[in-house]
């Protein structure tokens, strides 16, 4: 059984095929400025060098088409036949109060993603576009949809309430959502296995750190808390996001730089976190060189961060009456040694020892923590398009 999995950007997309009978990738790329001068296509089998595709792409529609167009090309295909495409899974942002799981697309999913516009309107358009492409190109093929806000909808009301009038809620949907819901319920699932233990006996706090960052805890396989809020920009600083701040910052600085709502909304989410903080990068290898080299400011960007990550994880620990492990994955989480090392010092008290030896490790499945340490301290790479494919295999076998 091979699986398309896709998730559609505003002017790119990725892509990867799976043969679902080993979990191999088959092949993988990315369709860059789609709708712009230079769109581009690079499609890559493994163990071969990268093709590179250039030709205008005038929508998804067309991006997608060339897509396929390159997963069976005679010469660096994958695949002889479109019909060796069994189902297609798609990366869909935000499913709002209306999915705690992956289902397959049919016109009641696509009318319930189009009413979720309102709450993602950058995200969810280009994801419905890449579906409704899809439909049109492989007629008959089944199309799941796998929602970055399912997995944290298993949160207690008291994680979601906002204290806010709570007609706001039940006029507009003004709640917590959580994002990354893929990535923490792979890592999760990925740890328990690792640990030997069944995920209804554990209790984990997950930790994505990319450029955009959240953590969960997670108690029995079902998300109690999460740090990205009604949007992703609540939570932990990022590359450029603000994270937690007081909200009456917001109309301060609007009062006091003139600011319309749009460039509000630009401040804290382009212009703020380890950016705002160092003025020097988003890219914390940036940071960290910055740092190295004496910049009192990027220096100043990594401690907020870390400091963030650090009351989060005693935050959630307590939320769940204790932790038996803390997962981090993604850009940083996968590869910062030293970032691994200044989150947990602090978490001593708690029993989270790091090993230094054993977290000298990049983006390897690994358990870093001491082998007295009472929590467990684990990498593990995230791999959210083979969450997809495995949620499409299950939704269509
Ligand atoms: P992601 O959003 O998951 O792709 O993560 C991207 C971020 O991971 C980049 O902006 C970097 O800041 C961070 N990152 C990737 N590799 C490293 C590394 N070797 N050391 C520190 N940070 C890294």
């Amino acid at each position: 059984m091979n699986i398309l999995v896709i998730n559609c950007g505003s002017s790119s997309l990725k892509y990867q095929l799976l043969n679902m009978n080993d979990e191999s990738v088959l092949a993988s790329g990315l369709v860059e400025r789609i709708g712009i001068e230079g769109a581009q296509l690079k499609h890559e089998i493994p163990g071969h060098d990268k093709e590179v595709i250039k030709t205008p792409m005038k929508d998804h529609k067309e991006a997608l088409g060339h897509v396929l167009d390159a997963i069976t090309h005679e010469k660096y295909g994958a695949i002889k036949e479109l019909k060796e495409i069994n189902a297609i899974g798609h990366r869909v942002v935000h499913a709002g109060e209306k999915y705690a799981a992956s289902v397959i697309i049919d016109e009641k999913v696509i009318k319930a993603l189009e009413e979720c516009i309102e709450l993602a309107p950058l995200h969810n358009p280009p994801n419905l576009m890449g579906i409704e492409a899809m439909q049109e190109l492989l007629p008959g093929v089944p199309n799941v949809g796998v929602f970055d806000t399912a997995f944290h909808q298993t949160m207690p009301a008291s994680s979601y309430i906002y204290a806010l009038p709570y007609e706001l809620y039940e006029k507009y949907g003004v709640r917590r959502y959580g994002f990354h819901g893929t990535s923490h319920r792979y890592v999760s699932q990925r740890a328990a296995d690792m640990l030997g233990k069944d995920i209804k006996d554990l209790k984990l706090v997950t930790c994505h750190l990319g450029n955009g960052a959240s953590l969960a805890a997670v108690q029995g396989g079902k998300v109690m808390a999460t740090s990205m809020g009604f949007t992703p920009l609540e939570g932990l600083v990022m590359g450029t996001r603000c994270g937690d701040i007081d909200p009456a910052i917001v109309t301060f600085i609007m009062n006091k730089e003139g600011l319309t709502p749009q460039e509000a909304d630009n401040l804290l989410n382009k212009q703020s976190g380890v950016l705002g903080i160092s003025g020097v990068s988003s890219d914390f290898r940036d940071i960290e060189n910055a740092a190295a080299e004496g910049n009192e400011r990027a220096q100043l960007a990594l401690d907020a961060f870390d400091q963030r990550v650090t009351q989060y994880i005693a935050a959630y620990a307590a939320v769940m009456g204790g932790v038996d492990a803390v997962i981090f994955t993604a850009g940083l989480g996968e590869n910062s040694i030293d970032n691994r090392q200044a989150i947990c010092k602090p978490l001593a008290f708690m029993g989270i020892e790091v090993d230094p030896a054993k977290n000298n490790i990049r983006g390897k499945d690994t358990v870093v923590s001491t082998d007295s340490s009472k929590v467990k301290v684990l990498v593990v790479p995230t791999n959210e398009e083979l969450m997809i494919a495995r949620d499409t295999l299950e939704l269509v076998k």
